[in-house]
Order: structure tokens, then sequence, then C-alpha cells
């Protein structure tokens, strides 16, 4: 009997223990300031994503702007520049104004705000063109992110690379300045959308069990996990399809002795199969599927550069790679660029550092 009448207690202590040795990067002082600034009287408050925003940028901006307006605040989202329709269904009402369309009104939102927090990026110039608003921005300044190395651009830093995704992120730092009361099925909707996307649907990015305990917790709240996993991944347009079957068939290259590949499109292909914002999402990981690819690459042709796209296994790191040869950076397994040369040129680039990689390549381990 006794037993029985002691286990929830020690089910909650050891929830507790778990949640703060997760935050192990960030002091708790820095949750007690953060605490402190939003919890104040209700303010204008601006939540940005990265440029090209992924599901758990928009599920993170989402959730915690929801958490956030339900305790008073006046929450608005900016966007650098527009995101796929396939991130357009949440049941959230707030409102994401795209910065590349809407410039003098974000502009306006920004000066009249009293807190910023960037939300899943590390370095002002993530922010493409909004970089200088968000450097000038004269309030507290707030950024929770899971990418490593983050630049000292913030009051209030939360920097935690060992969390699966943002979202995940937002919901124990929610939980760590006592905002839990203000959450809402619409949070828990978005929270498990950048969860899901940034795990391949729970495949990748997950370092430990907090991830599924969040997972748990967000399912409490009455949201339909298959409509999510719905709505994101079976909502593609026929140009998107085709053009997957176009780069799989004809623009992959493999490369068996370097355990590598990768896929390279130009802007007049994407012209012909109808490009929308967000159609390649999710390319770049296809080749990581055959068998003994280690380490891939998707390139896509921009308007004066090439954006490049780069996923790996094990401990090949796909961040330091991007980092010293494609002015980027991200995580160890999934990383990004941008490099002022044609396609053809990256291209030749890329086949030429295989060689300098094909050790590190060939000792990888799967
Ligand atoms: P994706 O390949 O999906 O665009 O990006 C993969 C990861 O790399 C994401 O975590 C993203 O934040 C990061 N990333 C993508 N592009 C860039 C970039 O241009 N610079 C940096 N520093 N990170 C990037
Ligand atoms: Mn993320």
């Amino acid at each position: 009997m006794r037993r029985i009448a002691f286990a929830p207690v020690a089910v909650f202590i050891s929830l507790s223990v778990q949640i703060s040795n997760i935050l192990k990067n960030t002091v708790n002082e820095i949750f007690s300031s953060i605490g402190k600034v939003l919890g104040t009287k209700p303010e204008n408050v601006v939540i940005v994503p990265h440029e090209n925003p992924d599901g758990d940028a928009i599920g993170s901006a989402i959730g915690l702007g929801e958490v956030l307006q339900n305790y008073g605040h006046n929450v608005n989202i900016i966007s650098p520049n527009d995101y796929p329709d396939f991130l357009k269904w949440f049941s959230s009402e707030l409102k994401i104004l795209v910065f590349e369309r809407q410039k003098k009104e974000a502009k306006k939102l920004l000066s009249d705000a009293g807190i910023l927090i960037c939300v899943d990026f590390n370095e002002p110039k993530r922010a493409a063109k909004m970089e200088k608003l968000l450097t000038g921005f004269s309030g507290p300044k707030i950024m929770i992110d899971h990418h490593p190395n983050p630049s000292d651009c913030a009051d209030y830093l939360v920097s935690e690379p060992e969390y699966s995704s943002t979202a995940e992120l937002i919901f124990d730092v929610v939980k760590k300045i006592g905002f839990e009361k203000h959450f809402n099925h619409r949070a828990a909707e978005a929270f498990y959308t950048g969860i899901m996307t940034d795990t391949g649907s729970f495949s990748h990015n997950i370092n430990n069990s907090n991830t599924f305990k969040v997972i748990a917790e967000l399912t409490g709240w009455g949201i339909d996990p298959g409509k999510i996993q719905s709505n994101i991944y079976h909502n593609f347009s026929t140009g998107r399809m085709r053009l997957l079957g176009h780069c799989l068939n004809n623009k992959m290259e493999v490369f068996p002795e370097y355990r590598a590949a990768m896929i390279y499109i130009s802007k007049k292909e994407l012209k012909e199969f109808d490009y929308q914002p967000g159609d390649t999402e999710g390319f770049v990981n296809y080749p990581l599927s055959i068998k003994n690819i280690v380490f891939c690459a998707f390139f896509t042709e921009k308007k004066d550069f090439v954006k490049a796209s780069f996923r790996s296994k094990g401990d090949f790191p796909a961040n330091k790679f991007s980092q010293e040869h494609f002015n980027g950076g991200g995580h160890l397994n999934a990383a990004g660029g941008e490099i002022k040369l044609t396609l053809e040129e990256t291209i030749e680039k890329f086949r030429q550092l295989l060689g300098d990689y094909k050790h590190l390549l060939e000792v990888t381990k799967i």
C-alpha cells in the first residue's frame, strides 16, 4: 500500500529532474529573467523565425505566440520571407506577416514592440533582410534555439543543441518560466508539428527520452497526430511530385567510392515544374536511403547564388562541411549554406571536396 501511495510523487520528481538535466546549457537565472521579462504587464511582442522557415520554425513561433497571447500579450509573428502552403493550416489565428511583402507594416510592428523573440536560429544573418532590424531592436531580445554555436546577439539566450527541435525546447522553457497555465490546444498542435518535422516523423535528431515525454504531453491536449501528418506530408502539388521524380531520375549523381551523392536543380527546371516555395523541402534526404551513402547534398540555383543543403549519417559533420565551404552551418547531420558561384561551379567544387573528405567518409560509422 505504501509503495503505491508514494509512486506518483517519485514519478513527479524524476520527471522534473529529467527536465532540468536536459536544459543543461542554460543557467536558471536566465529562465527567471525571461519569466520576469514576459511576466510583466501586457506588451507588444514580436516573434521571428528564420528565413525559409520550416515546420519547426513556424511551429515554434505559433506555439510560443499562442502561450504569450493567452497570457495577455499582443503577439505578432514576422517571417523574413514567405513559407510553404503545407505550413498554412494551423488552427491558431495569430497573424504571420511576411517581411519581404509587408515591409512597412512589419517595421511598424517592430518599432511598437516591447519584446523581441527569435526562434529556431542562432545568428541574426539567418533572418536575412530582417538582420539589421533585429540587431537594432532596442528592447529586450530573447533567443531560443537548438542549433550549435550561437552568436552573442540576444539579451537572453536559451541554446540547447541536444534538443530535437526548438518546439520541444520551447515547450520545456514555457514550463520553466511558469507559463504552463497559458497553454492551449493550438499551441500543442504547433509544437507537435515542430517536433514531428524536425525529427522526420520521430526518426532522427532524437537524443533522449524527453522528446517522447513532450510528445506524450502534447497528444494529451486532444490534437490529431494523423491529421497533422497528413496536413504536412499529403498536401503537395502535382508539380512537386513530378519535380521529385525528375530530381531522382535525372539530377542525382551517386559517388559510391565516396559514400556520397548529390542532386542539383537549375532555375530553368524549377520554372518548368511550376516551382512554389517549399516544393523541394525534404528532397535532400532521399540519397541517404541508398545503401552505404553517408553524406549528400542538394543544390538549388537561385538568382545570383546557389543554395546548398547537406545531410549526413553517423559522425560525419555536415555543419562543419557547410561552414567551411558553403558559408553556412546547422546541425551535425543536417546543415545548409549559400555560395556565390554558378550551379556548374558549385557541382565541380563539391566533386573536388569529396576527394578531400574521402578518408573521413570511408571511416564514418553508420
Ligand atoms: P535545410 O537544408 O533544411 O535548409 O537546413 C538544414 C539545417 O541547416 C537547418 O537547421 C538550418 O537552420 C541550417 N541552415 C540552412 N541553411 C543555412 C544557412 O545558410 N546558414 C546556416 N548557418 N545554417 C543554415
Ligand atoms: Mn529546428
